[in-house]
């Protein structure tokens, strides 16, 4: 069950028991905090979201410390595509940078990505925007996350999850 809520023409918000910015760990054990931006607008994005719960969930490597509503927000880039379906979520990992974006990359494909054009539409898209409190510019990992902040995907979201 969804509860939602109109923000703007373009904008809506979409709360549910493992996406509405609550906190699900205290004993915290892996060392790096990492804050992934979610997106998807293929298919039922929202399920696919909770089965990434889920799959987060049982995966040792990674622990789940928080995760924001779902924004429904229009495409940028090519606009010629369904609304995207976004969220962040913080988790905590021993993996160090590198492996970790591997690790998304991984996921990603595992719930069906498929690579196209830059801003095709996608099922799911994993990002790091924040990795522990790293600076890292790299040619494949450029943490803080460059577009972040100009972002409502991203923005909207990490609101909620620091209120
Ligand atoms: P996209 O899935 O279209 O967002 O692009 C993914 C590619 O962007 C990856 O293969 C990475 O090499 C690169 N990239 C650079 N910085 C980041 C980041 N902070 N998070 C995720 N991917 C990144």
């Amino acid at each position: 069950m969804h509860i939602k809520c109109k923000l703007t023409d373009g904008l809506t918000t979409f709360k549910n028991l493992h996406f509405c910015g609550k906190f699900y760990k205290k004993d915290i054990k892996l060392k790096y905090e990492v804050t992934i931006g979610l997106g998807g607008n293929v298919g039922d994005v929202k399920r696919r979201f909770e089965h990434l719960f889920i799959f987060f969930k049982r995966d040792k490597r990674v622990e789940i410390i928080k995760s924001s509503l779902i924004l429904k927000n229009p495409p940028f880039g090519y606009l010629l595509q369904d609304d995207f379906l976004n969220s962040v979520m913080i988790l905590r990992t021993n993996m160090q940078p590198i492996v970790f974006l591997d690790y998304l990359l991984r996921v990603e494909k595992k719930f069906g990505r498929k690579r196209s054009f830059d801003n095709a539409p996608r099922t799911l898209d994993l990002d790091i925007i924040f990795f522990d409190k790293k600076i890292i510019n790299k040619k494949r990992l450029k943490v803080p996350h460059p577009s972040w902040s100009k972002r409502e995907s991203v923005v909207i979201p990490l609101m909620d999850i620091n209120r």
